[in-house]
């Protein structure tokens, strides 16, 4: 561990940094160099007098390098050059200034859950943002002041203990702000619109490191920008987000098993239970989520795949069970329900920290489709091709294909124009992560495979553009599927990314305008900066 305190910056440092660097700090932002290979301990020399004492700064020699870059889904790697971790928000505008104006690439990061393939194009300063962990119940009870780096698991039990909740994301390991950025998808959203529905004002650190609010009322069409688009934007250091009464002391949930001769009869029933898609009066937001996948599950079967499905309701089982008689009735081999409280549901419906979902370390090789209603037909297809390549690749055995089911009340009733989140229209969200130990001989396989099941879903829904939620994005589809495919949409994320980030310095995931700079090095880093400026006078 280095803290930055214990740093004196010596000359002898100062003269390594300029070896290293072969030139000056251009600390007035007009630099037309990169210094982007700078060691971590120049970095700390140079940077660390500026920052609180708390902050530390890890290059690759560090013992917590290893721990602070660690990924949930190794097969897109950034490459981290050296991980600096605020202590205060104050910090991160610093930290922004400093790479920016020395051309360091930088991303901030807060549980390393981001799987798109846009994230291999890094290489640069991780800002990891996991220091910034405070939860504050404002004193009305209304809202509560976030961190930047918080997640699901510490919201949903601080608050719920409090007597509180908030939409996040329904995974417990997952960051807040990853999801929320993008729209975020979660177990509440039937009662309170996507996760970034509910902020109420941001903290954002610019990429020249200027500090700014942004929300309704200041830069507010930066605050619509931010609720669907907003990893292109900046770096968030803290947030206010509308809290909700707990309502109830538990949820109930139930989670059945079943063998493939019930696919059809479970996706009929499906699509009964939220209307083909029209939920208005039939998937209530009590009955807040159901999710299921194809995976294997040897007790079972060691040859074919069975059905997994979740549903959780936010009240008793009384209340949940006429919504689940259509289910009951389909004879399964195995059932289990029970009623906990919410923080609890992640643990019971295979989205907790100790679930296999959240180990980190495993290739995921993933495409996302969104859906408003099952194609039986399609949804056979994909179980078919799951049996075979299972079979054909028995490495890929922790494979899941993954169906998603939204109560979608509180989602309808926001305006799709108010957020540059684009998918409102689209209750179902499905999705492949092909699963297996790293190892290249694999990859194509599983591309091909995770390729074929989206393309198999999007061809099952003719009457649909296909679209992307973008925190599941691949990372190769188009800006259009992703951010919506009104013109207006683009050309006005476009616009303010012309007048907020020129240089198109957030660029690592799934940009708006792409990223020209591959794995950026000394050399090609000003030709970036420089393709930026053109992608700026493209997106006017
Ligand atoms: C197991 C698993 C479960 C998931 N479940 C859900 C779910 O229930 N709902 C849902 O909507 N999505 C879900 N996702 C997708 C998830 O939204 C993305 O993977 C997201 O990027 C993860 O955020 P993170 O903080 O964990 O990852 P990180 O890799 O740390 O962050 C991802 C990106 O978010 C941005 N970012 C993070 N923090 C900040 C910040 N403070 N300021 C600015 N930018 C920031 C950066 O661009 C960063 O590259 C899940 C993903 C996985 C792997």
């Amino acid at each position: 561990m280095t803290r930055l305190h214990r740093l004196a910056v010596s000359s002898a440092l100062l003269l390594q940094s300029l070896a290293f660097a072969s030139s000056e700090p251009c600390l007035n932002g007009l630099c037309h160099f990169t210094r982007n290979k700078l060691a971590s301990r120049t970095v700390a020399s140079e940077l660390g007098p500026q920052l609180s004492k708390n902050c530390n700064v890890y290059g690759p020699d560090d013992t917590q390098f290893g721990n602070c870059t660690a990924r949930y889904d190794p097969f897109f790697t950034p490459k981290i050059q050296m991980v600096v971790q605020p202590a205060t928000e104050d910090d991160v505008p610093k930290i922004v200034e400093y790479a920016s104006a020395n051309g360091i690439p930088f991303l901030a990061m807060a549980r390393r859950h981001g799987m798109t393939s846009t994230l291999s194009e890094f290489d640069g300063m991780q800002i990891d943002m996991s220091l910034l962990d405070k939860i504050e119940i404002q004193p009305d009870g209304k809202s509560a002041i976030l961190g930047g780096g918080v997640f699901a698991k510490n919201i949903m039990e601080k608050l719920w203990d409090a007597g509180y909740v908030t939409s996040s994301g329904s995974t417990s390991c997952v960051g807040l702000l990853g999801p929320a950025l993008g729209g975020g998808r979660g177990r509440l959203e039937g009662y309170y619109g996507v996760v970034s529905d509910s902020f109420l004002k941001l903290n954002v650190v610019l990429a020249n490191g200027t500090a700014i609010t942004v929300s309704e009322t200041e830069h507010p069409d930066l605050f619509w920008a931010m609720k669907g688009a907003g990893h292109n934007f900046g770096v968030v250091t803290s947030l206010e987000m509308k809290i909700y009464p707990r309502g109830v002391d538990t949820w109930y949930y139930k989670t059945y098993i079943w063998t493939q001769d019930k696919l059809e009869a479970v996706f009929e029933a499906s699509n009964a239970f939220h209307n083909d898609g029209n939920h208005a009066g039939h998937h209530l937001k009590e009955m807040a989520f159901n999710m299921g996948s194809y995976t294997m599950i040897p007790s079972i079967s060691e040859t074919e795949g069975v059905i997994f499905w979740s549903f959780v309701y936010r009240g008793s089982k009384e209340e949940a069970q006429p919504y689940l008689d259509a289910f009951d009735a389909i004879e399964a081999v195995s059932t289990e329900d029970g009623n906990v409280p919410y923080p609890e549901i992640p643990g019971v419906s295979g989205t907790g920290m100790s679930s296999a979902l959240c180990d980190y370390g495993l290739n995921h090789v993933h495409y996302p489709a969104g859906l408003k209603v099952w194609n039986v037909t399609t949804q056979r297809q994909i179980y078919d091709l799951y049996n075979e390549k299972i079979r054909e690749y028995p490495e890929f055995q922790r494979t899941t294909v993954n169906m998603e089911d939204y109560s979608h009340e509180g989602v309808d009733a926001i305006d799709p124009d108010t957020s540059a989140y684009p998918w409102r229209d689209r209750g179902l969200l499905s999705f492949i992560a092909v699963t297996y130990d790293p190892n290249p001989a694999l990859d194509e396989a599983a591309i091909a495979w995770a390729k074929e099941t989206r393309d198999l879903w999007n061809a099952g829904a003719p009457d649909l553009l296909p679209s992307t939620y973008v925190n599941y994005a691949h990372g190769d589809e188009s800006a259009e599927s992703m951010y919506g495919y009104e013109p207006w949409r683009l050309e006005k994320l476009r616009g303010l990314k012309a007048q907020y980030d020129p240089d198109n310095l957030f660029s690592y995931y799934n940009p708006i305008i792409p990223n020209m700079n591959p794995r950026s090095t000394h050399e090609s880093n000003f030709q970036g900066r420089q393709i930026g400026a053109k992608s700026r006078s493209r997106g006017q």
